[in-house]
């Protein structure tokens, strides 16, 4: 007979007690008969050296990695699966013999959440709010799908600045730029996708928006990829003005189930019922 160990998976993050990861690969080890662990790690930036440093003895099998450390993680990694190289962000590391590679599986989870919204990134006009590792998987996912144009707005312009650098080489016939919201008033007036990647709407932010509120129209299609809570303030006052408007939790189970499949070797997402996931966590948010 063989004996199957236990594997040990984790997110790490800060803040992380948000996440409904735990939950979502909870319910798939069930579903699927999967002997696997699943637990949220608080891993502040200083303590990351050590926390990689025990992942990489073997602590655990997989992670997949939130907010703040989406780049930080990269220096500790041995391997970068191609498309996390190209993306220059990684959310999901594989630990194999001691051995850390990194994969990028937000940027799958981004496109099926347009695919089941039905829309069309082909030739349409988005504006990216954030410029960290989501924003980069999002930009990816954008210009794969050959879109219009993709103005990309943060706080901090540099770093604005950064993403459309490291990812102009793959703009073909995309306009890819860093942006203010004060220049696209005459694109704001049309049918453009706001996508929200800052954490403005979220746990100690959930009274901020990262968008005027002012600027919303009926035309717009505001996606939040924030899941926790389902609608957040900006996602309430878009649906208010009449725009179509998309939560996080979608792409959240994307990439979560690609994860998945990263760390066991197979596919197991195509046989999870995402209606009956999807009920689950709703439940707990
Ligand atoms: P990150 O790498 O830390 O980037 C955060 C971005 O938000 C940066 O561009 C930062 O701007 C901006 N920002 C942070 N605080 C801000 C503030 N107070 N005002 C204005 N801008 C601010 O984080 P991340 O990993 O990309 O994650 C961002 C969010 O996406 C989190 O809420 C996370 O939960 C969510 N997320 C959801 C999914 C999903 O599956 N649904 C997947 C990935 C991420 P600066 O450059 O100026 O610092």
């Amino acid at each position: 007979m063989t004996v199957t160990r236990e594997k040990k998976f984790a997110v790490i993050g800060d803040p992380v007690e948000q996440s409904l990861s735990p939950l979502l690969h909870g319910s798939v080890f069930r579903m699927q008969n999967i002997p696997g662990r699943y637990e949220k790690i608080l891993v502040t930036a200083q303590e990351l050296p050590r926390f990689m440093a025990r992942f990489r003895n073997g602590e655990l099998d997989g992670i997949n990695v939130t907010i703040p450390h989406k780049f930080a993680v990269m220096p500790f990694l041995d391997e970068l699966n191609p498309k996390a190289s190209i993306i220059g962000s990684v959310n999901c590391i594989l630990q194999k013999e001691g051995r850390l590679t990194g994969y990028n599986t937000d940027w799958f989870g981004f496109i099926q959440t347009l695919k089941m919204n039905h829309i069309q990134p082909a030739g349409k006009v988005f504006i990216l709010l954030g410029a960290g590792g989501s924003a980069y998987s999002v930009a990816y996912a954008l210009l794969q799908s050959a879109a219009g144009a993709v103005f990309v707005v943060n706080r901090t312009r540099e770093k604005a600045e950064s993403l459309v650098a490291s990812l102009s080489h793959l703009s073909g016939c995309t306009v890819f730029q860093p942006a203010q919201l004060e220049d696209l008033t005459s694109y704001l007036n049309d049918s453009v996708v706001i996508v929200n990647t800052t954490p403005l709407g979220m746990g100690t932010l959930k009274d901020e928006t990262p968008f005027p509120p002012h600027l919303l129209r009926p035309g717009h299609t505001f996606v939040d990829i924030i899941y926790n809570p389902l609608q957040t303030k900006i996602l309430k006052l878009a649906e208010e003005t009449g725009a179509q408007t998309i939560n996080g939790l979608e792409m959240f189970i994307y990439q979560g189930l690609a994860s998945l499949d990263v760390w066991l070797g197979r596919t197991v997402s195509s046989r999870i019922p995402m209606k009956r996931i999807k009920t689950i966590l709703e439940a707990k948010l």
